[in-house]
């Protein structure tokens, strides 16, 4: 088999060949090569030792990732390759990096510590495909097998469990089902793996095309590390807008959005507070009046535990408590909640409605994504149109209201949003002149 290697690749290996040494391109390079993927980087293994490689690669930029890994970054037209020496592993304590490794002067030794038969290939030119695991016939079935006996693989790093879900999730691949029944038996290991390592599976398990299949069939794994997951499964709403329990439901939600990380982490999350806000009134129909509130207070401890970016948990939490706000195509209603969320938001919001809406029962479904499509179309007149939704757009500042004697600080605040809400509901239009005298007459 021959593989296109990209120009760089293609002089580290050569570089190296040169001096001696044995390399390969391996793992999810090769893996995605094969498949016809464009590979997200492209790692190297070797035969030479981190000061060897360091030497032979002297002319160019390069970062030392700790001797103790045998990890060396070459940077080459700013892209970062990373080439590691053949090596046997200890415990891994992040995704990478093991806390104690010994080298090896075998590939094959290499490629038997990797994850999958799928990641376990290495290639090069001169040697063309190596493939002691037999990862070719599964990347060609579909299938993602451990190397080695799977429980055992678990067990010396229980976040190749998530690992598993994630290659499943976005290869849309199968699991082999002795690797799969290691995952549902080895679940509980999952606690002790740092979060930080959990959240970056997660999201990118999330963002795949088989999310929904690897959500529903392998839920009890995701209650390992999201128990407040577990209130939702097959959680009856016993009410019409729905035909699926608030956990069927959500994995029809998060399939329905894009697979951006942000988007389906909230649609993931968005009934989150269902279960806990139930009131059933006297027809015996349940209601879930508080769900967006509590559900996004809930979101936002669930991603600090597992170590989330700030800003993408403020955003998340966001949207989920605005995700069941009934919008109509009213320019006043669109513009408060323009100037309240910001524009992005805005449009972030109404993808969540749709796919909200589409994860529920037919119920009204016409008129539902009918009212979000007049809405989206106001919402696009009004910015195209630049009508004014904030203080920024408001055709005076405080500097104005300071020229005309208003000099109190909460004063001009005051009469800033008292403006800009006539503005909003078309009682006065966005003039400088008359805004002024609207606020002398205030
Ligand atoms: P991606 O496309 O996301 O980069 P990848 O397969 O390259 O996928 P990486 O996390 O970049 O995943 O890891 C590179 C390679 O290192 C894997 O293909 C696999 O061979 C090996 N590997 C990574 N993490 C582990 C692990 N926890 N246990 C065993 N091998 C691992
Ligand atoms: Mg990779």
């Amino acid at each position: 088999m021959r593989l296109v290697l990209p120009y760089n690749a293609r002089f580290i290996i050569d570089r190296l060949q040169q001096s001696g040494y044995t390399c390969y391109a391996v793992g999810g390079c090769v893996r995605d090569s094969i498949l016809g993927r464009e590979p997200a980087d492209w790692d190297f293994t070797t035969s030479a030792l981190p000061e060897e490689i360091e030497a032979v690669f002297s002319d160019c930029r390069t970062i030392n990732f700790g001797k103790q890994f045998g990890t060396i970054g070459i940077i080459l037209d700013n892209e970062q390759y990373e080439v590691t020496t053949y090596r046997i592993d200890g415990e891994y304590s992040d995704s990478r990096h093991p806390d104690a490794v010994s080298f090896s002067t075998s590939l094959q030794d290499d490629l038997s510590r990797r994850d999958f038969t799928v990641n376990a290939m290495a290639y090069n030119d001169t040697e063309g495909l190596v493939d002691y695991f037999d990862g070719q016939r599964d990347l060609s079935y579909g299938v993602i097998r451990c190397v080695g006996v799977a429980t055992n693989r678990f067990a010396e790093d229980a976040l190749r469990i998530l690992r598993a879900l994630r290659f499943a999730s976005t290869l849309g691949f199968s699991i082999e089902p002795s690797t799969s029944a290691a995952i549902l038996s080895g679940r509980k290991m999952l606690s002790a793996v740092a979060n930080e390592r959990i959240s970056i599976e997660l999201l990118k398990l999330l963002c795949g095309k088989n999310v929904d299949f690897v959500l529903r069939r392998y839920r009890s794994v995701f209650a390992v590390f999201i128990p407040e997951l577990v209130g939702t499964f097959d959680f009856e709403q016993n009410n019409k807008h729905h035909n699926r329990d608030v956990y069927r439901h959500t994995v029809a939600a998060v399939k329905n959005i894009e697979p951006d990380p942000l988007l389906r982490t909230v649609m993931l999350f968005h009934d989150i507070g269902k279960p806990l806000s139930r009131t059933v009134d006297k027809y015996g129909v349940s209601h879930y009046y508080n769900h967006p509130v509590l559900g996004a207070a809930m979101t936002e401890e669930i991603l600090r535990r597992l170590c989330m970016k700030r800003r993408f948990i403020e955003d998340a939490s966001i949207l989920i408590r605005n995700h069941d706000y009934r919008i109509t195509p009213d320019p006043v209603k669109i513009k408060k909640l323009l100037g309240k969320l910001g524009v992005e938001t805005v449009h972030r919001l109404y993808k969540v409605q749709r796919a909200d809406i589409l994860a529920q029962s037919n119920y009204q479904r016409e008129e539902k994504l009918d009212n979000l499509s007049k809405v989206e179309a106001e919402t696009e007149r009004i910015i195209r149109d630049g009508e004014c939704y904030n203080l920024k757009m408001l055709a005076i500042s405080g500097v104005d209201l300071l020229h005309i004697g208003i000099t109190d600080g909460e004063a001009i605040g005051k009469t800033l949003d008292l403006l800009l809400n006539r503005v909003i509901t078309g009682e006065l239009s966005n003039d400088k002149d008359r805004l002024i005298s609207a606020a002398k007459a205030m």
